[in-house]
């Protein structure tokens, strides 16, 4: 016999925009379920990089003093050239970048992320968790979304969020565009002791050596106890893409970097390596009482940094219109897209565009270079567009179960 369940507001997928979903609707006064397949909340074991468009975000929902704890604030971002050794331009993350943004750039550990937005959605009344529930497909049931599970149980919710990633089930249901495409590079990345790595660029800046179709971040975690790398080169598409990039590539790929960087790929973790995937944007998300958030709704090349950003920024503000919407669930899924689809279309444009341009060769990047070099680290012009953004700006939404 088929378990079936009952639920106002459906969360599938607990990582970083899912659980930041969760606990926005509850801070608004909505209950809310999350399914998540793994047997426990968790995520990898590598850094991210959050902007101050992230920030606003974590500080509205109250985490933000929790996240600050292992956090680290780098002073500057510092782009080099992974062949030369020399510096090619930075932004500068002091006192005028927080003074025109609100808030600062920082890095962490992302089990350190997520524990302190987990932490807040345990202390919520209006948040069930699950775990070790995986869904299979979605359906839509009259004005009801249900989420079948593995094993055959069914969640019939008012309104499914698909907050699963990259490989997302709802996405299937919602707009069953197929499998997400390659971008043709290949990521190795993790945490090694801040103490193995020597000090060229300063251990405490966020570092990008980049050169001819590769390079290297490189930024301190977990108040600097460890320090996180991730090596990036154009893979040779030999054979299955799953199978692209193995470490000898790796190796031959970062032969001719300057010895800084060289020494920090021989580190970098080789236990696991990512085939790196982006989508088009879509025009719409939604279907029924079905709709996306975060890499399921938008994937991205990481070479903004703004994939886990974009998923909070998501999640505050679905569950704002959720909220302000009420029982008009379409309306809500209608007014999010509106809001959320332009903004997000134009980060995974430019995610693209920024990786070739961070990857060019030849004259290409010997022109980057040249127009860079006189660049002030506090000119702020390129980034307002992408930090600037305020999710806030629309009126907050009065607590309703809907
Ligand atoms: C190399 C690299 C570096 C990056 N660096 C940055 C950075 O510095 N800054 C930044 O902002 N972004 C960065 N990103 C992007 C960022 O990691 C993602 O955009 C972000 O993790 C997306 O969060 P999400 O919650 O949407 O999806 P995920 O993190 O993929 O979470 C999805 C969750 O759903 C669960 N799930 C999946 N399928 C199902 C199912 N069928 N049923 C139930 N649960 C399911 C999963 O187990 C998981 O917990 C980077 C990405 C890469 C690849």
């Amino acid at each position: 016999m088929t378990v079936r369940h009952r639920v106002g507001r459906l969360v599938v997928g607990g990582g970083i925009g899912g659980l930041t979903a969760a606990l926005a609707l509850a801070r608004n006064g909505v209950p809310v379920h999350v399914l998540e397949q793994a047997p426990e909340f968790s995520e990898i074991g590598a850094g991210v990089q959050l902007a101050p468009n992230a920030l606003r975000v974590l500080d509205r929902l109250g985490v933000l003093g929790d996240v600050l704890r292992e956090a680290v604030r780098p002073p500057q971002a510092v782009l080099m050239s992974a062949v030369t050794g020399e510096r090619i331009t930075a932004i500068d993350f002091g006192a005028e970048f927080q003074a025109a943004y609100g808030h600062p750039y920082i890095v962490t550990h992302r089990s350190d992320l997520l524990a302190a937005i987990l932490d807040a959605c345990r202390a919520e009344p209006a948040i069930t968790l699950e775990t070790g529930r995986s869904v299979r497909s979605v359906r839509q049931d009259g004005d009801v979304a249900v989420a079948v599970c593995a094993d055959g149980a069914e969640y019939r919710a008012d309104a499914l969020v698909g907050a699963d990633g990259l490989w997302s089930a709802v996405r299937a249901h919602t707009i069953g565009d197929g499998d997400p495409a390659y971008i043709g590079d290949v990521a190795y990345r993790g945490t090694i002791p801040t103490a193995a790595i020597s000090d060229r660029a300063g251990k405490d800046n966020m570092t990008w050596w980049i050169g001819p179709g590769l390079h290297l971040i490189q930024y301190p975690v977990r108040g600097g106890e460890l320090f996180n790398q991730v090596a990036v080169f154009s893979a040779d598409e030999r054979g299955p893409a799953e199978e692209w990039g193995p470490p000898d590539e790796l190796d031959r790929a970062f032969a001719a970097t300057t010895g800084h960087v060289s020494e920090g790929v021989r580190l970098v973790n080789r236990d696991r390596r990512w085939v790196l995937r982006d989508r088009p944007p879509a025009r719409a998300w939604s279907r029924g009482r079905a709709t996306l958030l975060g890499d399921a709704a938008h994937p991205m090349a990481q070479y903004l940094a703004q994939g886990a950003c974009q998923a909070l920024e998501d999640a505050v503000v679905l569950a704002d219109l959720l909220t302000a919407h009420g029982a008009d669930v379409p309306a809500a899924f209608a007014a999010y897209e509106a809001e959320r689809v332009p903004r997000t279309a134009e980060v995974q444009t430019w995610a693209r565009r920024m990786g070739e341009i961070v990857h060019a060769r030849g004259v290409t990047a010997l022109l980057r270079d040249a127009l860079l070099a006189d660049r002030d680290a506090r000119d702020f012009r390129y980034t307002d567009w992408l930090y600037d953004y305020r999710t806030d700006a629309r009126p907050q939404a009065p607590a309703s179960a809907g």
